[in-house]
């Protein structure tokens, strides 16, 4: 079939495969390009390895340091007359890469806040790796189902205790508007502390440990965002920045509870960057445009894998530099005071008739169809592309 993009706001329900597969390998390959990592971790696994950050997390230990992984993400596969969902494209993708140089690389995919799916990943891990050295927690999910209970929690973006208004971009009609949101009630903050808070982490790290699956002295780690001060309403101070509080609050617990036999927890505090989970944020991708345009002319322009090279590199592999709040900080350079302050100055100046001038509302776009396979160098979309792509699944 000829794959173009469908697009409505934050959603584009089509992925084109061969576009997916160079996303990926033009990843693996800026990788590549780096020095290698010593000391790198060996068997990873990475849930929520499908796309944005921790597909790049499941890339950087692979092709850094020759590491195993098992990914698990939740994908919609391909049929003959539909496409896969982009994850499910990239995971074929990096598993065929990976393989290539002869490493183990598996994925499960289904529902990782289910006690099933966690079953099967323990055993595959005793089977195929014997002990995982690194677990990265990347998941970002609008609703969880409780394991234990059946009750379904949804998460929301919203405000906490006051209306937020603030401008926003409306990424089909490239137009600025004003957006309003009511803030979220005590039971809409609860639930998405459910969702995307640590719980699910906690969980996992006990299904690990216990089974003897995670080796003396692992890492793990999971990502969080601070971000502007125009945006804390609806992130930072809002129901995901409770949830992320939650997150930090988990960390420690992991890290407690990993201590004795020299295992680390982290939470990285991450940039923004255009992925599928960020997309749906109001007020975001109109902030993503400006911090690029700036970030880009400064050179310090970075996406998930630069960030996640930086992470390993500079962290991961050795003795990671906290903050005060004992946090990793690789959204130092997002945060830095020229950038910020040159958004705060641009951002009350945007118009719908300045967009393009004053922001990367351009790159934006592109980076977002990349998302999804498309505007990829070299790929000839006009050519009949094959929708199906096998991934080596662990069924369960
Ligand atoms: P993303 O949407 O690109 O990826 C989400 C991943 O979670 C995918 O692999 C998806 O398949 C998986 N997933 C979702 N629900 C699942 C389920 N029920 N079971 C199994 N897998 C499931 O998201 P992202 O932006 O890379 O976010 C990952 C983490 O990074 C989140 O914690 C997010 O808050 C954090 N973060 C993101 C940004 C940003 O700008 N995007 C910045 C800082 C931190």
């Amino acid at each position: 079939m000829i794959i173009t993009p469908k697009t409505r706001g934050f959603i584009c329900t089509t992925a084109h495969p061969d576009g997916c597969a160079a996303h990926v390998q033009g990843q693996i390959d800026f990788v590549k390009a780096q020095p290698r990592l010593e000391g790198g971790p060996k068997k990873v696994l990475v849930v929520g390895a499908s796309t944005g950050y921790g597909l790049a997390s499941r890339i950087v230990p692979a092709f850094a340091s020759g590491a195993d992984t098992l990914g698990v993400f939740f994908e919609k596969p391909p049929t003959e007359r539909k496409t896969a969902s982009a994850g499910w494209y990239n995971s074929a993708a990096f598993e065929a890469a990976a393989k290539d140089e002869g490493l183990y690389a598996r994925s499960i995919n289904g529902d990782a806040f289910s006690n099933e799916l966690k079953a099967a990943a323990v055993a595959e891990i005793a089977r195929a790796m014997g002990q995982v050295d690194c677990v990265v927690y990347s998941l970002a999910s609008p609703r969880r189902t409780d394991p234990e209970t059946g009750e379904v929690y949804k998460s929301c973006l919203k405000p906490i205790g006051g209306t937020y208004t603030q401008k926003n971009v409306d990424t089909d009609k490239a137009e600025i508007e004003e957006v309003t949101i009511e803030p979220a009630d005590e039971d809409e903050i609860a639930q998405t502390v459910k969702v995307m808070g640590g719980e699910d982490w906690e969980l996992w790290i006990d299904a690990l440990a216990s089974a003897g699956v995670l080796a003396d002295g692992a890492t793990t780690v999971a990502y969080s965002y601070i971000g502007p001060e125009l945006t804390w309403p609806v992130y930072k101070d809002g129901t995901i920045g409770r949830a992320k509080i939650h997150l930090e609050e988990s960390c420690a617990r992991i890290a407690d509870r990993l201590s004795p036999s020299g295992g680390r927890a982290f939470v990285s505090v991450n940039k923004a960057v255009v992925t599928q989970a960020s997309s749906a944020i109001p007020v975001v991708p109109l902030y993503i445009s400006l911090l690029f345009k700036k970030m880009k002319a400064e050179g310090l322009h970075e996406d998930c894998i630069e960030q996640i090279r930086r992470l390993f590199g500079d962290h991961l592999c050795g003795e990671p530099g906290l903050d005060d709040a004992g946090r990793i900080r690789i959204d130092d350079w997002e945060m830095r005071d020229g950038v910020q302050s040159h958004v705060a100055e641009v951002w009350p100046q945007v118009t719908t008739a300045n967009l393009r001038e004053l922001s990367d509302f351009d790159g934006y776009q592109s980076n977002f169809l990349k998302l999804f396979g498309f505007g990829l160098g070299g790929v000839d979309y006009d050519a009949e592309a094959d929708p199906l792509r096998g991934i080596d699944l662990v069924e369960f």
